[in-house]
């Protein structure tokens, strides 16, 4: 990078810094870029994506595989009151979506239909009432040059502010002339991003060992008497994947946080449990994160809450999900295949994903673990079918990713179908929710207390 470029960097990093605690006194929302349009064009060979911004910010775009998705990492975005522009496949891409990942970090995820190479990528500034525009464009290859070029590529690097701003200062046409503080304000934001991209895009973790994980269970620290029991709720979905939506438009990741949240408070008043919640708040976590967050926290129980749609409108009622290798049936494999893509419908790289929860299912601290959920899968069923109604199986089992945590009981909770609008009435009704949220705290005081009762 030329030296006079670098100077540039270190000084808008360093105005940045100086600015900050101003900035931040702001309130963290106050300045978000909004996103304006965003839409796919082809030109020949070139499949276009383009998204107005506000203003410019740092990005890092890069292509993941199987399934062949483009990623676009930015900071966090308001994408409020966008029109939905996506579901119509043009040209290379199939689909898009778009959504906030974690605070201060959104991504835009691409479905290709085929291998793709980034062509080209850039953002120009926005000048007066013209948006910032970025522009990614992708032309298809063949699966051997893609393979060949992401060995030679370093796995997913996270941008160094510098790589960052010289996209920024990538302008295809010249900026029109701009008074001292519009420049010294688009540096000091675009600096900003860059920090703030580079600072949350996860560092790939190293692999841990074959056989490492089993002796988990082993190493886990003796409870201390009368510390309380630790129960994970994890509501599943989140951010940038919706979960399912039924057709008056609710969606799945907002219907089970409200569940969750309430089933928090509910075993929190009772005071004997620890409740970990996975994610409080509208944002996306990986299902190896879920796992992981379940297996940190020593976990006695995790309790995942979905509450998905199905073809027709007449399945009903709620469903407990325990995991196994071979699905119970056809409904339950598809369901797992279904809650399985959340990490694809994100846009993580599964390449990246080490085999920790994959390889170790047929352990045996994972059989006593099955046992220990179906135990509690049955408790559950008795309590919950006394305050609503059950799906006609209402226990079953598939290869659910979020239950392989091989040392923690885990459930899968379906609280109905949103494809059922009898269902969606009552997963909506306050009511509703705390009768299930008592049952369900009934069924977790039940099963730990035959547990005590047989001392583990
Ligand atoms: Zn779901």
């Amino acid at each position: 990078m030329p030296a006079l470029l670098k100077n540039l960097v270190a000084m808008m990093v360093s105005i940045a810094f100086a600015v900050w605690p101003v900035m931040a006194h702001a309130g963290p929302d106050a300045k978000l870029p909004r996103a304006s349009y965003m839409g796919v064009s082809q030109d020949g060979e070139v499949t276009r994506f383009s998204a107005d911004l506000s203003k410019a910010v740092g990005y890092n775009v890069y292509v993941v595989a199987d399934p062949f998705r483009v990623i676009i990492d930015l900071p966090e975005i308001e994408f409020e009151g966008l029109a939905d522009a996506s579901g119509e496949p043009v040209g290379l891409v199939r689909d898009f979506r778009y959504g906030i990942m974690e605070t201060g970090r959104s991504r835009i995820v691409l479905d290709a239909s085929g291998p793709v190479l980034i062509e080209k990528s850039t953002i120009s500034r926005h000048a007066g009432t013209k948006p910032a525009r970025l522009v990614v464009d992708i032309v298809a290859t063949s699966r051997e040059t893609f393979q060949r070029l992401k060995t030679v590529e370093q796995p997913d690097p996270p941008p160094a502010p510098e790589q960052a701003a010289e996209k920024v200062a990538e302008t295809p046409s010249p900026a029109p002339p701009m008074s001292d503080v519009e420049r010294a304000e688009q540096e000091i934001s675009a600096a900003i991003a860059a920090m703030q991209d580079a600072s949350t895009v996860p560092i790939p973790r190293p692999k841990p060992k074959i056989g490492q994980a089993p002796l988990k269970r082993a190493q886990r620290p003796a409870r201390a008497p009368g510390a309380k029991r630790v129960v994970v709720i994890d509501p599943g979905h989140g951010g940038i994947d919706p979960g399912a939506i039924s057709r008056r438009g609710t969606k799945e990741k907002a219907v089970v946080l409200d569940f969750a949240k309430r089933l928090r408070a509910v075993l929190e008043r009772a005071g004997k449990y620890k409740v970990i919640l996975t994610r409080d708040k509208d944002i996306f976590i990986s299902l190896r994160d879920r796992v992981k967050i379940a297996r940190t926290s020593n976990a006695d129980l995790f309790i995942a809450v979905h509450a998905d749609s199905v073809r027709g409108r007449r399945a009903r009622g709620a469903t407990i999900y325990t995991v196994s290798e071979k699905a119970s049936d056809r409904e339950a494999e598809e369901l797992a295949r279904k809650e399985n893509r959340s990490d694809i419908i994100a846009g993580v790289d599964l390449d990246e994903e080490s085999d920790e929860i994959t390889g170790i299912l047929i352990d045996l601290a994972q059989r006593e673990t099955n046992n220990h959920s179906l135990f509690f899968a049955k408790k559950m069923l008795t309590q919950m079918k006394r305050v609503t109604k059950m799906n006609a199986r209402p226990l079953r089992s598939a290869g659910f990713r979020v239950l392989k945590a091989p040392d923690v009981p885990s459930v899968l909770f379906e609280m109905g179908y949103l494809s059922s609008s009898a269902d969606e009435r009552q997963l909506k009704s306050k009511t509703w929710q705390r009768k299930a949220a008592g049952a369900l705290a009934a069924s977790i005081d039940r099963y730990f207390s035959t547990k005590l009762a047989q001392k583990e």
